[in-house]
């Protein structure tokens, strides 16, 4: 705590400020993901003795093993996946929450799974803290979707898969986009956007990527 609370406000703006400049020095561009990126704390998704990191361009660790991403890397998926203010949206691998709650503010509806129960209760309190009403959070094994919601303008999965899983593609609407790592889980990932058209799927290689792998079945505990 400083002696003047103007200067931590004025400190956490120009952190706000650098955090923003460095996700438009690492080609993100758009305004769109950018201001949603602006509204949303990533201070709020970091817990513990790396809070004070939760500016820093770095994955952090969370509960149960897992990572938060790294805020560049959001901001790339986010703009490669373009959600359009009409799209139910459905994420795989919540984890901290950072990645949903950044595709609230672009959409009309976010659904996201994760594996870990104790993640899917964090991160629900978490919305209902920061009341992100359009995010429904489910506990479930995110390879297999979430078929009761299907089909889905737009998929993201944060967890890296050695292929597009089959039952996302097939949740995936006709128009839609999907991004997703790519490749060996305990390597370097390759981060690629499919398009669904009406005849088929198009693949296109963005980026490499690290992330935590696609599991099967649920977590324990
Ligand atoms: N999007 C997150 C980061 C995700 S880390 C964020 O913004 O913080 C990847 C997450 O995917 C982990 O929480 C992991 O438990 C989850 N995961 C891995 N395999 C999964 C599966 N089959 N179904 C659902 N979640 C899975």
């Amino acid at each position: 705590m400083s002696q003047h609370p103007e200067d931590d406000s004025e400190a956490l703006a120009e952190r706000k400020m650098r955090f923003l400049f460095h996700l438009r020095s690492h080609g993100v561009t758009d305004p769109r993901v950018l201001a949603a990126m602006e509204r949303i704390d990533r201070g709020e998704f970091v817990r513990g003795h790396f809070e004070d990191r939760a500016y820093d361009d770095t994955p952090l660790p969370i509960q149960c093993g897992q990572t938060i991403s790294q805020p560049s890397v959001v901001g790339l998926m986010t703009q490669a996946l373009n959600p359009a203010p009409r799209d139910k949206v459905l994420e795989i691998g919540t984890g901290s929450g950072y990645q949903a709650a950044v595709l609230s503010g672009l959409c009309r509806r976010v659904y996201t799974v994760e594996r870990h129960r104790p993640l899917v209760s964090e991160a629900e309190a978490l919305f209902q803290r920061l009341r992100l009403s359009n995010i429904t959070v489910r506990l479930a094994d995110g390879s297999y979707g979430l078929p009761e919601q299907a089909p889905f303008d737009r998929i993201i999965v944060t967890a890296a898969a050695e292929d597009p899983p089959g039952p996302l593609l097939a949740q995936l609407k006709i128009g839609g986009i999907m991004v997703v790592p790519v490749g060996q889980s305990d390597a370097v990932q390759t981060l690629i956007r499919v398009n669904r058209t009406d005849t088929g799927f198009e693949y296109h290689e963005l980026r490499q990527v690290r992330f935590v792998p696609l599991v099967e079945g649920l977590g324990a505990g």
